[in-house]
């Protein structure tokens, strides 16, 4: 058996992963990064808008500062992040930033002189100074107060990656593909590593290390429509909650972006909207003004794809073959923009939608995009439950995203948590000696041998991996969406339940040697519904709306009984997640409130115990 050991094993190569790995090589560790994929082909690579920093040097950027960036953040959280983590977030966000040019991401930069831009399809004047030329600008995002969106034109999860994987490659970090974690090698108190599958070959392998970091980004193809590239199925979550004492916090807090397009609802970047792109009904009439006044389709992404669906609802939509949708318009953006700093939409909408988006609508409609839920950690990015685990990116709950996380937020948290858990992972390593129990780790490698054999040598039934897989996909479009209700969740959890019953009794058509796709998606099949169990329950359980979690039969937000956290675990032989709740934050710097936008009513929570939570900075 192949042994690997190390200070750092990072299962992930995408942004967060390797931001951690380089964190512990800087500081002399010995660092190893797994990942499915080459490193560049993570899904950070596809990251259009930017990232969100409040750096200021733009003229509608001025005045911004840390303080402005955390308020819409914990605004665009409904309330339901950790205060204290958003705040460490916007503070650091602007360092890192700037830290990303000096490794070599080419921002783009302010021009200075008069420029028109639009907003809600009007055309207005901005004037950028000439003693701010050729400092990182930044465009408008949604559900922020100033421009702050850092970005390389619509490519900058690519930039940034490239440049990322260039400093792990300056720095000599072993980051290798095509290798799988499968679980984790564990004695229920510390984490000692990963058994890994080599999709090359087919064969097993054992990572051991003194530090283990989950990266794995978020599980968007537990949906059938989502955003999300194909390798963000949730396997590094679901080998987490395997473990029975490491939970999956606020399973319920899913994403739906509003501009996934029709019909295979591949992401056309909040940057569209926040330069200026507008909605469009079945009449070409803008909508979302009508519902959010303020904001209009620059509120944030929940109260967009909420609104967008509400308009669909009341017969607005326009009918399509591939089902109801809207439109985005950028047409009056023009060639130049487009061209320029829209260029991928360009290419996504002429390739995918034969449709020229200079002169043509693009049609849209709300699609999974992001897991707020993820890996439960502390503020160091250490799990709940497994000593010498980490997460970081978008598989962990660190939490700064709650209920909603903001576009640009999620890019930047991936390289400011993969710095700072970066450096607790570090100060770890410095404290810490381990060993490695021999039974232990023989014992878990079996019992992967072991679910191998039997699937190849069709022991456990005749069900097809694909086909289970997709029911559960529909059975969380159908009953888990961008809204809820008791009666569609229960059908949920019970079509869910069957399907988890069968997820054991998986045939595989093809002969499962070597490496072999049928084989990666069966052993992994039985983890993903697991979460997808974690995200229905949660979301019955949580009677109140509040960011993302739309409940049609508890509209309101309740701070009174929900101002909480869920954990979901999954104790040994359970066939549904054990839910425990925590506060979702240590204290208030901003104590609830109304978001300014979203509308829908709130129950105050008791006045005497806010105060009592609330500090004063
Ligand atoms: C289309 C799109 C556009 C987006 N645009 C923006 C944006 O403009 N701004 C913004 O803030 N956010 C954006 N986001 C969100 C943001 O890109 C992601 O949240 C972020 O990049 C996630 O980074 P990550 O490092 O956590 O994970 P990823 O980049 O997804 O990396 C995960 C890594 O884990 C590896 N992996 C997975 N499972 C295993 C396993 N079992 N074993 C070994 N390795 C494994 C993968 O191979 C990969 O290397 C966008 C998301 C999408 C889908």
């Amino acid at each position: 058996m192949y042994t690997h050991t190390s200070d750092l094993l990072v299962i992930g190569a995408g942004l967060a992963g390797e931001r951690v790995a380089v964190e512990s090589a800087l500081a002399g560790f010995n660092v190893v990064c797994l990942s499915i994929v080459p490193a560049r082909r993570s899904h950070s690579s596809a990251a259009q808008g930017g990232m969100q920093a409040a750096i200021g040097n733009c003229a509608m950027g001025e005045g911004d500062n840390p303080d402005v960036h955390f308020m819409d953040t914990v605004k665009g959280s409904d309330w339901g992040c950790d205060q204290e983590v958003a705040r460490m977030f916007a503070d650091t966000a602007p360092i890192e930033m700037r830290r990303l040019a000096h490794w070599g991401v080419p921002w783009n930069r302010v021009v200075p002189g008069k420029s028109t831009y639009f907003k809600g399809g009007e055309k207005f004047e901005k004037f950028e100074k000439p003693e701010k030329e050729g400092l990182i600008t930044a465009r408008s995002f949604g559900g922020t107060a100033k421009w702050r969106t850092c970005y390389t034109s619509d490519g900058t999860g690519h930039a940034v990656m490239c440049t990322m994987d260039n400093k792990c490659a300056e720095l000599g970090i072993s980051v290798l593909d095509r290798k799988e974690a499968i679980s984790l090698i564990h004695d229920g108190e510390k984490c000692m590593g990963a058994v890994v599958r080599c999709l090359r070959t087919g064969k097993l392998e054992v990572y051991l290390a003194k530090a283990t970091a989950i990266c794995t980004g978020g599980y968007g193809r537990l949906y059938t429509a989502t955003t999300n590239a194909v390798i963000c199925d949730g396997a590094g979550n679901a080998i987490a909650q395997e473990t029975g004492v490491v939970p999956i916090g606020n399973p319920e807090a899913i994403q739906f972006h509003p501009t996934g397009i029709v019909p295979t609802d591949i992401l056309v970047t909040e940057g569209c909207r926040g330069d200026g792109g507008t909605l469009l009904d079945v009449n070409e009439e803008r909508f979302m003004h009508i519902y959010e006044p303020e904001k209009a389709e620059l509120a944030s992404r929940d109260v967009v794809a909420r609104r967008m669906t509400e308009h669909m609802r009341a017969g607005h939509g326009v009918k399509s073959a591939y089902g109801e949708h809207l439109w985005l318009d950028i047409r009056h953006l023009g060639d130049k923009h487009i061209s320029t700093k829209l260029r991928e939409v360009d290419e996504i909408c002429k390739n995918f939608l034969g449709v020229d988006a200079r002169t043509q609508l693009i049609p849209v409609r709300p699609t999974q995009h992001y897991t707020m839920s993820g890996i439960r950690t502390d503020k160091t990015g250490a799990a709940y439950g497994l000593k010498g685990l980490y997460s970081a990116g978008e598989s962990a709950c660190w939490d700064m995203h709650g209920f909603n996380r903001l576009g640009g937020n999620s890019l930047a948290e991936t390289v400011v948590a993969g710095g700072i858990i970066g450096k607790c992972i570090v100060e770890y390593l410095q404290g810490t000696e381990t060993t490695y129990s021999t039974a232990v780790v023989n014992a878990e490698v079996r019992r992967q041998q072991r679910r191998i054999d039997d699937l190849i040598a069709g022991r456990l039934g005749k069900e097809n991996v694909y086909k289970v897989r997709a029911e559960m996909q529909e059975a969380l479009m159908t009953g888990c969406f961008v809204f809820r209700n008791e009666k569609d969740l229960l059908t949920c959890i019970e079509t869910l339940q069957g399907i988890y019953e069968r997820s054991g009794r998986i045939g595989l058509v093809s002969n499962g040697l070597g490496a072999n796709h049928e084989v990666a998606a069966a052993l992994k099949l039985r983890g993903q519904v697991r979460l997808a169990l974690g995200i229905a329950a949660g979301a019955l359980a949580r009677k109140e709306s509040r960011g993302s979690h739309n409940r049609e039969d508890f509209p309101a937000r309740d701070d009174k009984n929900w101002l909480n956290r869920t954990l979901a675990y999954w104790p040994e032989n359970a066939d549904m997640p054990m839910l425990k709740y925590e506060d979702a934050t240590p204290h208030f710097e901003i104590p609830p409130g109304d978001r300014g936008y979203g509308g829908g009513t709130i129950i105050q929570a008791d006045p005497e115990t806010i105060a009592a939570k609330t500090i004063k900075r």
